[in-house]
């Protein structure tokens, strides 16, 4: 089944909401099994809409809109799809009644604009909208006069609010699939890698795969700043063995820079192997500014094993809260292999925690000299082992700076942790 969305809403074009409806719908639709070929966003205009929807039955054996459902001078979906459709326009009674009772419940007057979102196209199914009052709608388009086959599709319009949209899929849309769109079997595995790049990643699984992928399977790449996610799909009745097969080779290959599969963090999978043994962690940051301590902190479950941070910027904290020797940091520079050491040792000392980490770099864009140049990050980490110090360059802007030292330093407590 081939399906195509078209987002409508001008305040995406203009920049001013982020459109997470893309994401969202095609990570569902693919959850399900189902491809989405094409989305397009229009702006909020009966001409566009229209247009947009036309276009898309020319293809698509199901067409779902976003948006323009609701009671406001700017939605149009459901008159220009009565319009495109050439069907009238009717009243119906249990939208009514959803309505009013959604006002009774919530004790407020109704608007009288609410009243034409109780009329759908004729012959639509409903999907009563359990957040709110726009109902969602599904009209079969047969004969579809817009298809050079006139092969039937499916017209499914959604209403735009993000918490209206994602609890009236999960609960009418998906099983409006199930019935209407018998699901090939299908397999969809991701295998997360940290610490080798792109290509590299490839390069090592590309050839072992060969033959599976002669047999159906689809390999993809997405590279995040650090990560590289390896994507098996394939469908069919050999669906589950082949992405299993895959997933052995590429595991074999990998080893130990796979740190997870399909939503797996990194910081999920130390704040767990740390519950798991008992054991307790403290951090000491420098130009992270506390970030690592953030993403540890957003695990439910870390203050079992969490025991504090100290975002130690100037010299003056480190050595006052970490007791990192001054001379030292004068000596060898408070980015170094000695001072990140030193960092390492105080924050487990400070904190009476088997592991501590420490973060010490220059972010920039200033402040880099020849011997230490932007974007350089030493990391220690002391654990009950004894102390071992890393070396990275991470010559990115702040942001991504941050960003990829933090998920370094999760790779590196993940890897002493398993
Ligand atoms: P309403 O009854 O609120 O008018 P509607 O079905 O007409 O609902 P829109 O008016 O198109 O929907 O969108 C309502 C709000 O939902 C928008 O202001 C926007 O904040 C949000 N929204 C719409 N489309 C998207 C999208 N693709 N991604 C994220 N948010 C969206």
């Amino acid at each position: 089944m081939n399906v195509e969305i078209v987002n409508t809403g001008s305040e995406l074009l203009l920049g001013r909401v982020l459109n997470t409806h893309q994401q969202w719908l095609c990570r569902r639709f693919s959850d399900l099994g189902h491809e989405v070929v094409r989305q397009v966003t229009v702006a909020d205009t009966a001409g566009a809409i229209r247009q947009a929807i036309q276009e898309a039955l020319g293809r698509a054996d199901l067409v779902v809109t976003t948006g323009g459902l609701g009671p406001t001078s700017d939605d149009f979906t459901r008159e220009e799809v009565a319009g495109l459709l050439g069907c009238k326009l009717v009243a119906n009674a249990a939208i009514h009644h959803h309505i009013e009772e959604y006002f009774a419940k919530r004790k407020r007057p109704r608007p009288a604009r609410t009243s034409v979102e109780e009329l759908v196209p004729e012959g639509a199914q409903i999907f009563l909208n359990s957040h709110g009052t726009a109902p969602g709608l599904a009209l079969c388009v047969n004969p579809n006069l817009f298809a050079l086959s006139r092969k039937p599709a499916w017209l499914v319009m959604l209403p735009g609010p993000p918490r209206e949209l994602h609890p009236m899929f999960n609960e009418s849309v998906a099983p409006f699939l199930h019935r209407h769109f018998p699901q090939e079997a299908f397999a969809c595995l991701t295998l997360r890698s940290a610490g080798v790049g792109e290509s590299k990643v490839q390069e090592r699984i590309e050839e072992p795969l060969h033959q599976l992928v002669c047999e159906g399977l689809v390999v993809g790449y997405c590279a995040r700043p650090g990560a590289v996610d390896v994507r098996l799909v394939a469908r069919g009745g050999q669906a589950g063995p082949l992405v299993q097969e895959a997933a052995r080779i590429v595991q074999e290959l990998l080893g130990p820079s796979l740190y997870g599969r399909d939503d797996d963090e990194l910081e999920d999978i130390v704040v767990t192997q740390l519950r798991h043994r008992k054991q307790t962690l403290a951090l000491a940051e420098s130009c992270t500014g506390g970030l690592l301590a953030h993403r540890i902190t957003n695990i439910p479950g870390a203050s079992e094993v969490f025991r504090g941070c100290a975002v130690t910027y100037a010299n003056a904290a480190k050595s006052r809260l970490l007791g990192v020797d001054d001379g030292l940091m004068v000596s060898k520079g408070a980015v170094s292999e000695e001072t990140a050491r030193a960092m390492a040792t105080g924050a487990q000392a400070l904190f009476s925690t088997n592991y501590a980490l420490s973060i010490t770099g220059v972010a920039g864009p200033a402040g880099g000299t020849l011997a230490t140049p932007v974007g350089t990050v030493f990391m220690a980490l002391a654990s009950p082992n004894g102390v071992s110090v890393h070396h990275y360059l991470n010559a990115w802007d702040r942001q991504t700076f941050k960003a990829v030292t933090t998920f370094q330093a999760l790779d590196l407590l993940r890897k002493a942790l398993t």
